[in-house]
């Protein structure tokens, strides 16, 4: 049998390649190949689903900002609002974070305990400043990342499951590719969206490896008493330490851990749990009355902690779409667009890709 030929194959079906495989299916004979029996199984389908533009700091913010009207349009956002507390040590840090965000034109108000009070219940008296961004929302990340699954099908791409891509090989004419179960195909670019195995995947490309490293992030869900309110914002600790949402009343937390740890399927730990819950018992005089589920995905993020969109520094053909951190969901459109404009040299609008270039990290 006559090996396949595609213009584009992008390695990984989590929200990364499957968004920037539906901007160019229309444009390019485009597959996607996803080693896992379906998409989202990794990183994608274990998100917190918030979009909020303080997320990932000022160099992820256009993104994320971008983005908010894009996931409106299409439907996936509903309001939820986030809420960054400090206690009275921290009102500098606090406001010194709604000034940074400020400026860059987010919407934030700062507020002192009894503010804080009227949006968490509960709230023990040692938190007494917050900033609150209104703009905060829940995104349906499985509705999102379904939308673009089945727009990259409609604009004719493939996509292949139990496709783990093995073996690359470049020749003046284009990649070969080897996949595990011995199937051979040929295509012009080989685009990099294999999440926490971006830089093996990099390797196995004959390019050097950028140091995307994956961190592992827990969260539990909780029944607490009183039941959470449906309305409570996302809170999160301007020290980093904690942030909790409800969801269905109950209660997702993390302890906003960041462990190193080699590509895999995350499994969560269960001291991660429990520093959670002591860390919740600090912030709120609510019970923990069960832990009703708990897992782990893993961020990936490169030195610099920005993502990386562009074509490899030294390998022709291959295109970097990796380091989507703690906010590869909730900057997906805009990210999408971006790189599809730069996987095929059209110059698009809005953002400035040079931030996000693996050239920053030298040839
Ligand atoms: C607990 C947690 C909470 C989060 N909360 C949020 C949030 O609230 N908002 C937000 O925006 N982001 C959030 N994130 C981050 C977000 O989930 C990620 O940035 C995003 O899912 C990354 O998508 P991805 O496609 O790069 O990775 P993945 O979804 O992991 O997809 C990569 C895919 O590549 C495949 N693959 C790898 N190697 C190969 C190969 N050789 N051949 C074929 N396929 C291969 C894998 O099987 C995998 O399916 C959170 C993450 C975690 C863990």
């Amino acid at each position: 049998m006559a090996d396949e030929t595609f213009d584009i194959v992008v390695v990984g079906a989590g929200m990364a390649g499957a968004s920037l495989a539906a901007e160019l299916a229309e444009h390019a004979r485009v597959l996607v190949l996803e080693g896992e029996d379906r998409p989202g199984y990794h990183t994608t389908g274990r998100s917190a689903a918030f979009w909020t533009e303080s997320y990932g700091g000022p160099g992820v913010q256009p993104l994320t900002s971008v983005s908010g009207p894009l996931l409106a349009q299409l439907g996936m956002v509903a309001p939820r609002m986030a809420l960054t507390i400090g206690r009275v040590e921290q009102a500098q840090e606090v406001e010194a974070f709604a000034r940074t965000y400020a400026d860059l034109g987010v919407e934030v108000e700062v507020l002192d305990h009894a503010g804080l009070q009227a949006h968490v219940p509960g709230l023990r008296p040692e938190w007494t400043c917050g900033a609150l961004e209104p703009s905060c929302s829940d995104i349906d990340v499985a509705g999102l990342h379904a939308h673009y699954l089945t727009k990259l099908r409609e604009g004719g791409a493939e996509l292949w499951c139990r496709a783990r891509l093995t073996q690359a090989r470049r020749s003046a004419s284009g990649w070969q590719l080897t996949l595990a179960d011995g199937r051979v195909i040929r295509t012009a670019i080989v685009v990099n969206a294999a999440g926490a195995w971006a830089d093996p995947v990099a390797t196995l490309c004959g390019a050097r490896p950028l140091g995307i490293m994956p961190l592992r992030r827990t969260i539990a869900q909780l029944r607490v008493a009183p039941e959470v309110p449906e309305r409570l914002p996302l809170v999160l600790d301007i020290a980093e330490r904690f942030y909790f949402k409800p969801d269905a009343g109950r209660l997702w937390l993390s302890p906003h851990d960041e462990t190193p740890s080699d590509p895999c399927d995350a499994a969560p730990d269960e001291l991660d749990v429990a520093v959670a819950i002591e860390r919740l018992e600090h912030v709120v005089d609510w019970a923990v009355e069960r832990v009703e589920h708990r897992w782990a995905g893993l961020r990936s993020f490169a030195p610099d902690r920005l993502p990386v969109y562009g074509f490899d520094a030294l390998v022709p053909g291959l295109f970097w779409f990796a380091g989507q951190g703690g906010f590869g969901i909730q900057t997906a459109p805009a990210a999408a667009r971006l790189a599809a404009g730069l996987v095929l040299g059209r110059t698009s609008g809005d953002i400035d890709p040079a931030p996000y270039s693996p050239l920053r990290f030298g040839g």
